[in-house]
């Protein structure tokens, strides 16, 4: 057993004696969510003394939708059997440990629970990298759209640390967050052992970045390889950013992160799956990425949201000299916009009076847009209508449909419809002043 880092024999006593309490929200306003250490942490694991929780976690039937508000409890999506076999469900079940009011959410929504859509064919391979370890690569062409996987989550928890006990008399800020780890390693523990044995022999062998800040194995592989779920499902007394869940896959899991993705991801709670899509025409052979950080942020901020999986990205957006790279991404929105607006009075004016150096413009932004590789954000498909407009103005009738077949490509890989703009173009051109 780790050690912890309890140095006083007056504190030792006193906590041997004492379990710590759970909280009343209501009454002593606890933070609601924990900032979790990464990296190596000196006297990592249960703090010595500690009397773990003896808090009882409900499971309920699998079909029970009326647990009591508030209530956390383990499930199996879908529903599984207690002779149930992988004939039977052969995308697998997830394990889910979810709330009351998450599950009634999921089972509420329309279609739940399709079966996930599949590929016509099995279109990547997980292999070994020269320098990332394992990572997905592509075994033939693949068009912007085209769906790569559908794979539901081997395990489904908080993505955020809920602070569900008060701070033990005595204890230091570190030795609240190893108990609150501890306690979130002991209650997902359940999961694992729910999973069938392959499953459970697939989730132990993701990679684990968190080996030395006091997470347990299960909460460090889930840490190093989970994928945030908030949309269509979320606890909403948190909010939708701390009460989204973390879904950890078998497969999707061997992705390794780029700043400039060539895929995006969805997840479809009908079907309760992922599905992973080409974002941009890819070819046979090559690596697949998707962005464990945010796309739009400057270098700096994506090194610190990276700072925890514990390598340093290196794309050509990472190293060297990045301002040209953090101008593209974090101004893309007004970029996009002002393009935007520029078109509209383009388009207003008669042809023969018309400069056509619009069409330029607009393709050098793109490009600039595609190298920064935000193909996946939602201003992404306004660039591209505007090209296809301007090309549909010029008479170039196959130019205009390629780019508006691209922003239909756009709608698959991102299961959505574009914003409606609108809006965001009439505030540019009045902040433009055109
Ligand atoms: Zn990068």
């Amino acid at each position: 057993m780790k050690r912890g880092f309890l140095n006083s024999d007056k504190a030792k006593k006193a906590l041997s004696s004492t379990s710590p309490k759970v909280y009343d929200a209501s009454a002593d306003k606890p933070p609601l969510v924990m900032k979790l250490p990464y990296g190596k942490v000196a006297n990592a694991g249960r703090p010595e003394g500690y009397n773990s929780l003896q808090v009882p976690i409900m499971e309920m039937a699998a079909e029970c939708l009326d647990h009591p508000e508030g209530a956390v409890l383990y499930t199996s999506i879908p529903i599984r059997r207690s002779r149930s076999s992988y004939d039977d469900e052969p995308t697998g079940w997830s394990e889910c440990f979810i709330t009351s009011s998450v599950k009634r959410q999921i089972y509420e929504t329309v279609g739940f629970c399709r079966a996930p859509p599949q590929p016509e064919r099995v279109n990547f391979r997980v292999s070994l990298t020269s320098d990332m370890g394992l990572g997905m690569f592509a075994t033939c062409s693949l068009k912007m759209g085209d769906l790569i996987l559908s794979e539901r989550p081997l395990i489904v928890s908080p993505a955020a640390t809920r602070v569900t006990f008060q701070k033990p008399s005595g204890f230091t800020d570190e030795q609240y967050t190893q108990a609150i780890l501890f306690e979130r390693e002991k209650a997902l523990e359940e999961c694992l052992k729910r999973m069938f044995p392959e499953s459970r022999k697939a989730f132990y062998a993701l990679a684990n970045s968190h080996t030395e800040d006091g997470s347990g194995p299960i909460v460090g592989r889930i840490r190093t390889n989970g994928f945030t779920v908030g949309k269509g499902f979320y606890d909403k007394q948190y909010g939708e950013t701390s009460g989204a869940y973390s879904a950890t896959c078998d497969k999707l899991s061997r992705i390794n992160h780029s700043c400039r993705p060539n895929t995006t991801y969805t997840f479809d709670v009908a079907s309760f799956s992922f599905q992973l899509r080409a974002m941009r025409d890819i070819k046979s052979g090559e690596q697949l990425f998707c962005s464990y950080s945010t796309v739009t942020l400057p270098a700096a901020d994506r090194k610190r949201q990276l700072a925890p999986y514990g390598f340093q990205c290196t794309c050509a957006s990472c190293s060297g000299d990045t301002a040209n790279s953090d101008r593209v991404r974090t101004n893309h929105i007004d970029l996009i916009s002002v393009n935007r607006a520029e078109y509209d009075i383009w388009a207003g004016i008669p042809r023969y009076l018309r400069n056509n150096s619009i069409l330029q413009s607009s393709l050098d932004l793109l490009s600039d847009v595609e190298n920064e590789g935000l193909r996946a954000t939602a201003f992404y498909p306004l660039l591209l209508c505007t090209i296809s407009e301007i090309y549909a103005q010029l008479g170039d009738t196959a130019n205009a449909n390629l780019y508006l077949g691209r922003q239909e490509a756009w709608k698959i890989a991102r299961n959505q419809e574009p914003f409606k703009w609108d809006e965001i173009i009439a505030k540019a051109k009045r902040n433009f002043k055109f």
